[in-house]
């Protein structure tokens, strides 16, 4: 898939510029993909269906892997190579669909509205990350009519902002039916660097039951709350302890493993000494911090408060779920999607990143995959998401020059 004699000519281009938004070719696919408003909590099928019907206007056809209530669902298409070849080799386009909410956030614009005002787009997912797939959709036209020497194929995953879920049934499904892409690029928003590594993570909630009473007779009463604070000071002692003492590597943003406690809650009314109280915390660590042995300390230190509880109630407790895992992932720098992906951004930096994606889940199934998208993390999630024109220009000068690789013409 390299073609070496390329690449003079390819770091001669000069990078796109897009001095509006009618220089993107993708803007009209931007638009109508973040009109949909695919929160997670919703359904996606509205989106995935316009996609099936765009993609089969070019003669290509879908497929798509449902959720257990067919509310949503991955959709997976593949332009074929030249040859007919539609499973060996060749490059995924990863994408998810879903967003976070809007709700309770300030926003100037309708999030579900694509609007420019200056050199920015503004909508929620215009960085994360439904732009990096709509550049991959309008440049389907460019791809056919070039004729492809390797198959190019769309991932769009569902409930990727709720511990990518989707995405595990559309690369079990691949996988059976035989499908061996050569590597992945996912496109969330890196600021169109090449990630090559990420943090894994992992998730808990610690539910505390404790024994109700009157304020006035607290020593009656197991406070749940004041409990379960003593657990999150622990949690955050041991956050103290990554960032002041463990091991770090320099490449990510933040260097060091992080833990922290997102949501609490607890008590109904302060006369009376709360009987439960429950709180999640996570933990984003480097590869060599081990998240179970971290969690076996937190129910170590909660352990000790048990005795105590017991005196008063025998029905008390601290309990530990695991909400969510991902693996961390670290794609060889010398792999060959690393080698494409590094041309195709004009070797523009390389670096490791402190979120997780869907890429530790393809590097899971055996499929290199690296990370580039255009827009910063920092924009994701915050109202008044947006992404500036040049961003989007790199993503689609970048997706151009991946098209010089698996192009016949
Ligand atoms: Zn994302």
């Amino acid at each position: 898939m390299n073609a070496p004699d390329h690449v003079a000519t390819l770091l001669d281009r000069p990078e796109a510029q897009a001095r509006s938004v009618d220089d993107l070719v993708a803007w009209p696919l931007i638009r109508r993909l973040i009109a949909f408003d695919t929160t997670s909590r919703d359904s996606n099928l509205a989106l995935l269906d316009w996609v099936r019907d765009y993609l089969a206007g070019h003669g290509i056809p879908s497929s798509y892997t449902f959720d257990d209530e067919r509310r949503k669902a991955n959709l997976w298409a593949t332009l074929p190579a030249k040859d007919g070849n539609a499973t060996e080799g060749g490059i995924v386009l990863s994408g998810h669909t879903d967003v976070v909410p809007v709700d309770g956030q300030p926003w100037d614009t309708d999030p579900f509205a694509a609007t420019v005002r200056g050199d920015r787009v503004h909508g929620r997912g215009v960085t994360d990350m439904k732009s990096f797939s709509a550049t991959g959709l309008a440049l389907v036209p460019e791809f056919l009519r070039r004729g492809l020497k390797h198959p190019v194929h769309f991932a769009l995953s569902y409930d990727e902002e709720v511990g990518c879920i989707g995405v595990r049934r559309l690369i079990a499904d691949i996988v059976a039916r035989g499908v061996r892409p050569m590597g992945c690029i996912v496109g969330e928003p890196t600021g169109m660097e090449l990630v090559l590594a990420h943090k894994g993570k992992k998730a808990w909630r610690c539910r505390v039951r404790g024994h109700e009473a009157h304020s006035s007779l607290t020593p009656r009463g197991v406070n749940a709350v004041q409990i379960a604070c003593e657990i999150v000071a622990y949690v955050a002692e041991r956050a103290r302890g990554f960032r002041d003492a463990g091991r770090r590597d320099e490449a990510y943003d933040v260097p060091y493993t992080t833990a922290h406690v997102g949501t609490i809650r607890g008590g109904t009314a302060l006369n009376i000494v709360p009987r439960d109280c429950s709180f999640d915390f996570e933990l984003r660590h480097l590869p060599f911090d081990d998240p179970d042995a971290f969690v076996d300390d937190v129910k170590a230190f909660a352990a000790r408060f048990l005795p105590g509880m017991h005196a008063v109630s025998a029905a008390t407790f601290i309990e530990f779920d695991a909400l969510s895992a991902m693996p961390g992932m670290d794609t060889h720098d010398g792999s060959e999607i690393a080698r494409i992906a590094h041309r195709c951004n004009g070797h523009a930096g390389v670096g490791k990143v402190s979120f997780g994606t869907e890429a530790a889940l393809f590097q899971g199934a055996d499929i290199a995959t690296v990370i580039c998208g255009p827009g910063h993390i920092e924009q994701a999630h915050q109202p008044n998401e947006w992404a500036s024109l040049d961003q989007l220009a790199r993503c689609e000068a970048f997706l151009r020059r991946l098209a010089d690789h698996v192009c016949v013409a």
